[in-house]
């Protein structure tokens, strides 16, 4: 272990996990995860996975998992929220073919990722304060030195302030609801359900073979709570007074549903990818608004990017940075625009959206216009 270049990774979330994976093989490094929670007990909560992901998540063996735990969407179908009646419908199927669009439960990619890494990789349960003078620092004042230390630690990280002396999260006047329902009646499809209401949207998918579906509501609302976490227990009464101007499918979604949870939304202000020996990436480098589904997409494309980097022995943040930052930027722009057009209120201008909706996906060279950039992605070093 003495010659090897030890590496701290501060958060095992799937950037801390995914960037292990890539490097768990290299008998260079020598690479230790510290994680302040244990993943046992952790509620099912849907995610999506676009095929930038998986192409890189299938370099490690995604592909293996157990086809009953995920659902391909082939097509993303367009709905009015209030009337149901339908906009229009992308296809999914025209982009990066060799790499499935997948719903799943986040449980199981986490599961997947520290299963993969037990033998080679050291996965410590303690929560990081700091980090100083090469050192991670624990709760319980004990410090332990590394070459090069991995930020990994989410959209709160604690430890992306203190190493920019600076807070840059930003709260969002955004909440979101997620749940779970389960049903042997819904026709278990391959479409991702998108319902655009006024300030605000609905998405409903199946997240495996076993009739399990997770839903989210994203509405222009001021989070109740103000503390700093990432999910707070819900409830259907409040979500369905919330969801009152729904179409009654989209009512029925909700009072079936268990598991909810609220997550108030925030973002960076500013993309920061470290510097000197420490890297900081997903969330906690540049959080954005969900409304690409890009989040969790983006934390594995930077984890992956950095551990080709310091296979090739660039140990560079900066150098990171200029791989990383255009794509990250244009990412967030494009969520950005999404959450002005999914939540337009004005009928005039919901008629010109709705119009540019139908053109997109009418035609595949147009929809990979716009989406290919983001679905089509191969990172080369
Ligand atoms: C409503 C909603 C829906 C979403 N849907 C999607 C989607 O469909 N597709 C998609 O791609 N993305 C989605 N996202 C975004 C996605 O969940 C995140 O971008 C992704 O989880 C970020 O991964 P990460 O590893 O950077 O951070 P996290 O997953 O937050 O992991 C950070 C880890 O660090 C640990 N940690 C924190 N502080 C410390 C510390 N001091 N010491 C040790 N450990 C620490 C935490 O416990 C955690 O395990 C969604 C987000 C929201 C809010």
């Amino acid at each position: 272990m003495n010659n090897k270049i030890s590496v701290g990774i501060i958060g095992g979330g799937i950037a801390g996990l995914v960037f292990a994976n890539f490097l768990k093989n290299d008998k260079k490094f020598h690479i230790t995860i510290f994680e302040k929670n244990k993943y046992l007990n952790v509620s099912a909560s849907g995610i999506q996975l676009s095929n930038n992901a998986t192409r890189i998540l299938n370099k490690i063996k995604f592909n293996e998992i157990d086809k009953n735990l995920f659902s391909k969407i082939e097509q993303v179908r367009i709905y009015d929220y209030q009337n149901k009646n339908i906009i229009s419908k992308l296809s999914l199927i025209n982009f990066s073919s060799n790499f499935d669009y997948l719903c799943l439960d986040r449980n199981v990619l986490v599961n997947f990722l520290t299963n993969q890494i037990t033998e080679n990789v050291n996965l410590f349960h303690r929560k990081a304060v700091q980090v100083k003078n090469n050192h991670i620092v624990f709760t319980d004042g004990y410090a332990q030195k590394f070459d090069f230390i991995i930020v990994a630690d989410g959209m709160f990280s604690k430890i992306r302030n203190q190493i920019y002396k600076s807070d840059s999260l930003q709260k969002k006047r955004i909440t979101a609801y997620k749940g779970l329902l389960h049903s042997n009646q819904i026709e278990n499809s391959s479409n991702v359900e998108l319902f655009l209401g006024n300030n605000k949207h609905f998405v409903f998918y199946p997240i495996n073979k076993k009739g399990d579906f997770s839903f989210t509501g994203i509405f222009n609302l001021q989070p109740v709570y103000s503390d700093l976490d990432y999910h707070y227990p819900g409830n259907v009464t409040d979500l369905l007074k919330i969801a009152g101007d729904a179409h009654e499918d989209i009512q029925q979604i909700i009072s079936s549903a268990k598991n909810i949870y609220q997550w108030p939304i925030y973002t960076h202000s500013k993309i920061e990818f470290g510097k000197k020996n420490i890297f900081i990436i997903g969330d906690s480098s540049h959080a954005m608004v969900p409304f690409h589904a890009q989040g969790a997409a983006q934390s594995i494309e930077d984890a992956y990017c950095l551990a080709k980097l310091f296979q090739n022995n660039i140990f560079s943040a900066e150098y990171f940075r200029t791989k990383r930052l255009s794509r990250v930027s244009m990412i967030i722009s494009k969520s950005n625009q999404n959450l002005f057009t999914y939540h337009l209120s004005n009928p005039f201008m919901k008629i010109i959206r709705n119009f540019f909706i139908k053109i997109i996906c009418r035609y595949s060279y147009i929809s990979n216009l716009f989406f290919g950039k983001i679905f089509n992605y191969d990172f080369k070093n």
